[in-house]
């Protein structure tokens, strides 16, 4: 395995060797140096470019590029600019023309490139350096020796090339080494073109017409060749020539000297060679001459072979240097590849070494890690061994666990039963508790109806004072167990979630203001001021009175039980959080709340120091703060002993929608607006002669005796023990009012009353329920089941008396309005088309459909009527009477008229035709009838009618 360590090694290694080959000997830098030629045809020409060429072969580092411009001023130009371009450091120019180049010398002195003139001159002065021969000092060296062979008297014709500084200069000096002469003639003056052929014509005439010529100064070998050639056709051979150039090679100066052709020829350096070693001193920033003149020598008989040999040998030994040369490139190249080859082979080499290396020390360590998890192996051997043995002792521990488990869990099991045994008694017994406080309300309510008859009614003002004392101790007694026995109902009821709040949007201070009114009395006698101190003279907000009542009330009582004589009381009320809430406050003077007492007086039974006069049972206070909490408010105290205590009520003014409800009270509807009967009625009598009947339905027999012994005096009273006995002497007798308790075996009273208004006998009769129950939302209960009237025990038998009494007037002023309904108009039918869900109604749509079905018929009774609709015969009467205070009779001839009236409309049919339509077999019989109901003969009804459409 290969470690990530020496992985990484080994690429370190293989970088140092990459940066070792890196390091390896490299050519230094290349310097360029640019060589703009004007033309390179020529021999003295070429010679320049080898000698150059020869030069730069000795530096390697070199890189020499070359342009030529065949005689082309403009190309030059563009050509030095392209060597600029191309990155020359040094520039060697040959200008073909003096004034031509200088704008690109100036660019490259611009560019910071140095300029080396070869061979001439330019106008501009920004070059660095100069190389050229000395035209002058040549044409001065011509002249000496010419004086010399000529031994200083002869005469000479000379031949300039085509005019330029260079010939210029070549004659300049010629002329003036001449003079030192004076013996020494020229004789005319021949000007060439530097080439062989274009000087002859004018040099032979000239010879002709000078034929002592002794010497022809010719100023290029070529031009001298040419002049040689002259003279040959001339036949002059004795006429020494002089040209210049001197070069080595096959036609030129050297070859002509040395075969005679030529006397002598001037060496003129083309500077080459001279011009690449100042370019190279400038790149190696070296010391170096400005101007450079080459000096001339003279080649004649007398050296030529010597300097012929030198050359021959130079050029040999240039071809070896070129041969070494190239040798020693093909060398490099073959030492590079090597040497290339060589680091490679090194960097496999260290890479094995260092893989050896890792793989070695993984093998290492990995036996030294073989033999620790050994080591370990064997650790965990007895570990495991270990382990399985407290496994062992694991199980029997967890056996001995579950065991204890399954112990505690049946504890737990037996605690949960027993807490569900104890809850399900306590419910038990909470629940016998509550059914036996209703249990109370009822004897409660026995007693107290007829003491408060007894002190209230018309036998009231002849009972003895000692009577009287003791009836009111009965009433006050009776009166304070019926509260104490509400109060627990209160308790179990927010006990178990089941007291329910029902605001109406009331006024707080005329609510307020009813309440302390009630105790005045009680405030009078015991010589306790009360003030009531609204801060504004109303004050609404959305108030379930059933609740509050009950917390003002206990707040009273306990500022007036806790107050003794000469004390106040002062009842508040102001709204309070920027109109967001009210505030009610009931302040006394009284004893104060020892502050022992006040953490616990709101508990449940908490009972602080009692006055040996008060009487409590430690509920008023929970109550009334479970209340307050329920109506979303709270009630708060201060109190300081011996000063006096105040209680303040918050209630927030809004409600939230489900604490809200818009339906009117319940009492206000059963006293004041008894339910209205939805059809018209016709008498307000009950059966002839009789007394309106009463069906009281009652389980328990006390009361029942007590409420029909108090009806007995004013009405037929018949009872009932409980509600299915009621129900059935309902259906059978039709009673003209039931009172009903609601709380009773088998069926309740709402149930009752749901069943009385479901069946058409019995559906009219008005119902009284009663009840020790006190909610509203139960008296709603009973509202909405159909009862008329919901009165609470324990109930004033007067109030009793007076509701039953409302009732039935109720039912005569139905009938009267009814009676004229019916009597004025056909729309007063039942339109059978749309069936009414009231029970009444639809009973009335049966009725009158049964009867028209069966109009035509004479002989229809009373029986066979009662029979289609499911009723006796006694029933039906009782029925019809009481919802339309008429015999079945009546309502049958009541129909048939009606109908008549309808067929009358139409003057086809006969009277007698609609009498017998109608049922009739007389016409006398119906004609009575009608004017009997109508007040008009069927004839008059007819022309009226006629005349009123006419
Ligand atoms: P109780 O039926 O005993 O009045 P409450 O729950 O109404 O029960 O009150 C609890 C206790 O708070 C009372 O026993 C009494 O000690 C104290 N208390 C209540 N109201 C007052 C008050 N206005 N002045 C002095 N003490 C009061």
């Amino acid at each position: 395995m290969l470690y990530p360590s020496c992985l990484r090694r080994l690429l370190v290694l293989v970088s140092l060797l990459g940066s070792l080959a890196a390091c390896a000997p490299t050519p230094p830098p290349t310097y360029r140096i640019g060589f703009s030629q004007s033309v390179s045809a020529g021999d003295w020409r070429e010679a320049m470019l080898a000698g150059m060429k020869r030069e730069v072969s000795f530096h390697p580092e070199i890189q020499f590029l070359t342009r030529d411009a065949q005689g082309n001023s403009r190309q030059q130009q563009q050509q030095v600019h392209d060597l600029l371009d191309a990155g020359a450091d040094v520039l060697v120019v040959a200008p073909n023309e003096e004034h031509a180049l200088s704008s690109a010398i100036e660019e490259a002195y611009r560019r910071g490139v140095p300029v080396i003139l070869l061979d001439r001159h330019t106008t501009s002065p920004h070059y660095a350096a100069y190389v050229g021969g000395d035209n002058a000092g040549v044409g001065a060296a011509a002249a000496r020796y010419a004086a010399l062979r000529l031994q200083q008297r002869g005469r000479i014709v000379e031949i300039l090339g085509s005019p330029s500084s260079v010939s210029a200069e070549r004659h300049r000096g010629f002329a003036q080494a001449l003079r030192a002469y004076p013996e020494i003639r020229v004789v005319g003056e021949v000007v060439g073109d530097w080439g062989a052929t274009s000087l002859q014509p004018a040099l032979s005439r000239l010879l002709q017409t000078y034929p002592e010529t002794d010497l022809i100064f010719a100023h290029s070998d070529l031009m001298a060749q040419g002049a040689y050639e002259v003279c040959r056709r001339l036949g002059r051979k004795d006429i020494r020539i002089i040209g210049v150039d001197g070069l080595p090679g096959p036609g030129n100066g050297m070859e002509m000297v040395q075969q005679g052709r030529a006397t002598a020829s001037l060496f003129y350096s083309p500077g080459g060679e001279e011009a690449i070693r100042v370019a190279l001193k400038i790149l190696h920033h070296q010391a170096y001459e400005r101007e450079n003149i080459l000096g001339t020598i003279v080649i004649d008989s007398v050296n030529v072979l010597t300097l012929q040999q030198q050359a021959t040998k130079v050029a040999s030994q240039q071809a070896g240097i070129e041969q070494q040369q190239q040798l020693l490139r093909t060398l490099q190249a073959t030492y590079t590849n090597q040497r290339t080859a060589l680091y490679g082979l090194l960097a496999t080499l260290l890479a094995a070494v260092v893989l050896g290396a890792s793989a070695w020390r993984a093998a290492r360590s990995n036996r030294r890690i073989n033999r620790e998890l050994a080591r370990q192996n064997e650790a965990n051997d007895v570990i495991n061994r270990e382990l399985v043995r407290q496994n062992e002792a694991n199980d029997v521990i967890n056996r001995q666990l579950s065991t204890q488990n399954e112990e505690i869990r049946a504890q737990r099991n037996q605690i949960a039963e027993l807490a569900e045994q104890a809850r399900v008694e306590t419910e038990a017994k909470l629940r016998f508790f509550t059914n036996f406080s209703h249990e109370l309300r009822t004897p409660l309510t026995l007693i107290m109806g007829p003491v408060e008859e007894m002190l209230t009614g018309p036998h009231g003002a002849a009972l003895l004072p000692s009577h009287r004392h003791d009836l009111g101790l009965v009433r006050r007694n009776t009166q304070r167990l019926l509260q104490l026995v509400n109060q627990l109902l209160d308790f179990r009821k927010i006990e178990v979630g089941k007291m329910a709040v029902q605001a109406r949007e009331d006024d707080l201070v005329a609510f307020v203001r009813e309440l302390v009114e009630t105790f005045e009395p009680a405030a009078r006698v015991q010589q306790v001021a009360l003030l009531f101190q609204p801060a504004v003279p109303q004050l609404p907000g959305w108030l379930d009175r059933n609740v509050l009542d009950k917390v003002f009330f206990n707040l009273l009582s306990n500022a007036l039980k806790y107050t003794p004589a000469g004390g106040q009381i002062t009842v508040r009320v102001w709204p309070a959080d920027d109109g967001q809430a009210l505030q009610v406050e009931v302040a006394d003077t009284g004893r104060g709340i020892r502050p022992q007492d006040s953490p616990h007086i709101f508990e449940w039974f908490y009972q602080g120091e009692q006055p040996a006069t008060a009487k409590g049972s430690g509920m008023g206070l929970a109550l009334a703060q479970g209340l307050v909490r329920l109506h979303q408010g709270n009630l708060t105290f201060s109190s300081q002993l011996g000063q006096g205590s105040t209680f303040i009520v918050t209630l927030p003014c809004e409600l939230p929608a489900e604490l809200r409800t818009t339906a009117a009270l319940p009492e206000a509807l059963a006293l004041d607006e008894p339910r209205a009967l939805p059809i018209e009625d016709l008498t307000a009598e009950t059966a002839a002669g009789q007394e309106p009947l009463v069906l009281v339905i009652e389980d328990n027999a006390d009361v029942n005796e007590f409420v029909a012994r108090k009806l007995q005096p004013h009405f037929r009273v018949q009872t009932a023990a409980d509600g299915s006995t009621g129900l059935q002497l309902a259906k059978d007798l039709i009673p003209d009012l039931i009172v009903c308790d609601v709380m009773m075996p088998g069926l309740s009273g709402l149930e009752v009353v749901a069943q009385l208004r479901a069946d058409w006998r019995t559906s009219h009769v008005p119902v009284i329920l009663l009840t020790a129950r006190t909610a509203p939302e139960q008296q709603v209960e009973g509202v909405q089941a159909g009862a008329d009237v919901y009165l609470t025990k324990p109930f004033n038998p007067t109030f009793l008396l007076e509701s039953i009494h409302t009732l039935l007037a109720n039912r005569a002023r139905q009938h009267e309005h009814t009676r004229r309904q019916l009597g004025a108009a056909a729309q007063a039918t039942p339109d059978a088309a749309a069936p009414d869900p009231n029970p009444d109604q639809a009973f009335l749509q049966a009725l009158t459909a049964q009867i028209e079905s069966d109009l035509t018929r004479t002989d229809l009774t009373v029986e066979e009527l009662a029979q289609a609709l499911g009723f006796s015969r006694t029933q039906l009467y009782r029925k019809v009477k009481a919802v339309l205070g008429t015999s079945v009779t009546d309502y049958i001839q009541l129909v048939r008229l009606r109908k008549a009236r309808e067929l009358l409309l139409n003057d086809k049919l006969t009277i007698t035709a609609v009498a017998y339509e109608v049922g009739y077999t007389s016409h006398s019989y119906f004609s009575n009838s009608f004017k009997a109901r109508y007040q008009v003969s069927p004839s008059e009804f007819r022309a009226r009618h006629l005349a009123d459409s006419a």
